[in-house]
Formats: structure tokens, C-alpha cells, sequence
């Protein structure tokens, strides 16, 4: 049997040991400490901008807050990209908030400005103005940012920026992760940096930050006894963790170059392949850090065989995502589109695409799928 290769494999160097060591021996172990902000300030310095980073224990948790803070609560609507992850809706039930599905355009596989102004317009007919738009970076592609934005500034409802794979792609030269009133990221193994476990919220200014960090630390007020005027969460991140993502923070750049040089190698081999297509950046507005490599078939093959067929070569692969509002629990959610998103998890798979993925590695991927 050949060697595995993993869809996504996080890389860890001697950096990463050193600060989690560091934190160990300064017996900060636990949600304080020069880890935490040592991490925040990296991701600020790294994508140059005035905005507050606030390090939290997943990305999940840093969704939820966002939310919190946009002051969505009970029955409240929250408009929410169908293309993604379970994790970019998911604390929209938990706020007890109902999730509205907006379908994707076909450049970007992100949220569709088109049925974006349809579904709020629709919904303000209704007599419910959303309170928020979920928009996501799927795969690290950046969403169609100028056309997204202006609909929220003309219909004064703020964006929630889903950045969770994003970091280090850009959008006309703007990081993923400030392109919202309220951004997200995620540190989990498998993303673009990790912390093993992980999340930021990043913010636009420190009053914000200040209230997120109250928040996740059980809203506990500045007295010497437990006081309490409201509930918080325990979404802080640890220090100890913190110190894998200073170590990671040091070879970003790195990790970037790679992942490109990963989908040039896919580019060039599969542009014989005329009934692929590869994800790819439709203008020079669009940088993808190309978190995840994903094709098309023109063609209606069986998906499910070509993954068994993977798996005999001891090779990853996964579909696209299934839209949201075709999984069981969010069925009976409003959707606006044309199920776009819904043939993009019919003809799609996602290749393996771990930083140290080699050039034949990505020969052996595609003599598969010939
Ligand atoms: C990974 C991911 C999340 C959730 O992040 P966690 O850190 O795993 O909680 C949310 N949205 C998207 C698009 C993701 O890829």
C-alpha cells in the first residue's frame, strides 16, 4: 500500500514547542498570559489593520459571540450563506435566532449578492428585517466583497464575516478577516494556521473587543468577590495553545507560498483534463489561499465510487459542502436561490491539499481521476 495522503495535515515546526514551553515554565497555563496577546498581536501585525483581535477556544465560539454582539437574540432572523460549514449557522440556533439561507454566484461559491437583495427585500415585506448576514470565504475564496457590502450598507444590516479558512487570502488586497463589521477565524488542525483548537473574533474597535473578552470570560465583573449582572461564556483561548499559534504565526508566509504552489501544480496538470474544472480566482480581485483544492465534473459521474477508488489508493478526498438548508434540521428554513449550491455538491470533490503536499503526491491524486 502506498503512503496515505491526508485531505489536510497540519505542519508543526520547533517554533511552535518553544512557545507552548515558554508558557509551561512560566507557569501560565491556563486563559492569561504573554502567549495570548503575543498571538493576537501577530494575526493584527500579519493582517495589518487597525482592528482588535480577541483569541477565543474554537471558531464556533467566536461565531456565537459575533452574534451576541450584533444583539441578536430570540426569534430574531439572521440571513446565513447554504454553502458552508455546519459552524457559520449553527449559533444562530443556539440564540434561538431562525436562520435564513441565501444560495452562492457561481465565481466565488459564496453568498450570491443577486438572491442576497432578494431574500431581504422579501423578508422586509414580511415585516422581519434580518439582524445580520453570515457571508463566508468557503475554501479560502473570498466572496464578492464590494457588491455584499453595499447591499448591507443599504439596507443597514451588518455583516458577519466567516473568515474561519480565509486567513491569508485577500479581497482587492484586503485581508479575509477585515472585510466585515464583525470577522471569524478559526485555529482547528486542519485550517490554514492552528492551535490545535481555536477561534478569533476580530474587531472594530476596542470597546467591542473589551465587551467579547467580558463575554467569554463568564461576565464576571471587576470586584474581588464573583459578581455577575448577566451570563457569559468560557470561550476564552488558552495560553498554552496560544504558543502553537505564535509558533505557526512565524511560518504563515511560508504556509501561503505552499498552499499556491500546490494549486499551480493541480493547474497545470489538470487543465488537460477537459471535463474538470478547478476552483480557481475568476479576476485578479480574488487571492485565494487555496485552503482546500476542489473540481467540478462537467460530466454526472458517480462521486461516491470515485471516493471508494480514493480510498483504495489510500488517498482523502471529500465533497463539497452539502448546502445547509438541504441537512435534515434546517430544513424548514426559508432559502433564496436557484440551488446553485446544490449542484456544486453534486459535481464537486475536494483534493488533498496539506502544505507539504508534493508535486507528486498531486501526480497520484489525478492519474485517479483519469
Ligand atoms: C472550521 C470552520 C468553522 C468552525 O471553526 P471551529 O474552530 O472548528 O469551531 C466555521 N466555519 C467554517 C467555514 C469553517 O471552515
Amino acid at each position: 500500500m502506498q503512503q496515505k495522503i491526508y485531505l489536510l495535515k497540519p505542519q508543526i515546526s520547533k517554533f511552535e514547542i518553544e512557545f507552548v514551553n515558554e508558557a509551561f515554565n512560566s507557569n501560565w497555563i491556563t486563559t492569561e498570559g504573554t502567549n495570548i496577546n503575543g498571538f493576537e498581536d501577530d494575526i493584527q501585525k500579519y493582517i495589518s489593520s487597525k482592528k482588535e483581535i480577541l483569541a477565543l477556544n474554537s471558531g464556533t465560539a467566536a461565531i456565537h459571540l459575533a452574534l451576541i454582539l450584533l444583539g441578536v437574540k430570540k426569534n430574531d432572523e439572521v440571513i446565513c450563506q447554504s454553502f458552508t460549514f455546519c459552524a457559520s449557522a449553527n449559533p444562530i440556533l443556539y440564540l434561538g435566532a431562525n436562520p435564513i439561507f441565501v444560495d452562492s454566484e457561481k465565481e466565488t461559491w459564496n453568498m450570491s449578492p443577486f438572491f442576497l437583495r432578494k431574500a431581504i427585500k422579501d423578508r422586509i415585506k414580511k415585516k422581519i428585517k434580518p439582524k445580520a448576514i453570515i457571508v463566508v470565504n468557503s475554501y479560502g475564496m473570498p466572496a464578492k466583497w464590494d457588491e455584499l457590502n453595499s447591499i448591507s450598507k443599504e439596507f443597514e444590516i451588518p455583516i458577519l464575516e466567516d473568515a474561519a479558512a480565509a486567513l491569508g487570502s485577500k479581497y482587492d488586497n484586503k485581508f479575509c478577516g477585515t472585510l466585515g463589521d464583525l470577522s471569524v477565524l478559526s485555529f482547528n488542525g486542519n485550517k490554514i494556521v492552528t492551535t490545535s483548537s481555536g477561534g478569533a473574533l476580530i474587531c472594530k474597535n476596542i470597546e467591542t473587543k473589551n465587551r467579547g473578552l467580558y463575554l467569554a470570560t463568564q461576565a464576571k465583573e471587576k470586584e474581588n468577590y464573583y459578581s455577575h449582572t448577566e451570563y457569559g461564556y468560557n470561550y476564552r483561548m488558552s495560553n498554552v495553545l496560544a504558543g502553537i499559534g505564535r509558533g505557526q504565526m512565524k511560518r504563515i508566509d511560508e504556509i501561503i507560498i505552499k498552499k499556491r504552489l500546490i494549486n499551480d501544480f493541480y493547474k497545470k496538470i489538470l487543465k488537460d483534463f477537459t471535463d474538470i474544472d478547478l476552483h480557481s480566482e475568476s479576476s485578479k480581485v480574488f487571492f485565494s489561499n487555496f485552503w482546500l483544492n476542489c473540481i467540478l465534473f462537467k460530466d454526472n459521474r458517480d462521486i461516491q465510487e470515485l471516493i471508494l477508488k480514493f480510498k483504495k489508493n489510500n488517498i482523502d478526498v471529500r465533497r463539497l459542502w452539502k448546502p445547509l438548508h438541504k441537512q435534515k434540521y434546517f430544513e424548514d428554513y426559508p432559502f433564496y436561490g436557484d440551488n446553485l449550491c446544490l449542484d456544486l455538491f453534486n459535481r464537486g470533490l475536494c483534493l488533498p491539499s496539506s502544505s507539504n503536499l508534493t508535486k507528486l503526491d498531486v501526480f497520484r491524486i489525478c492519474d485517479i481521476l483519469l
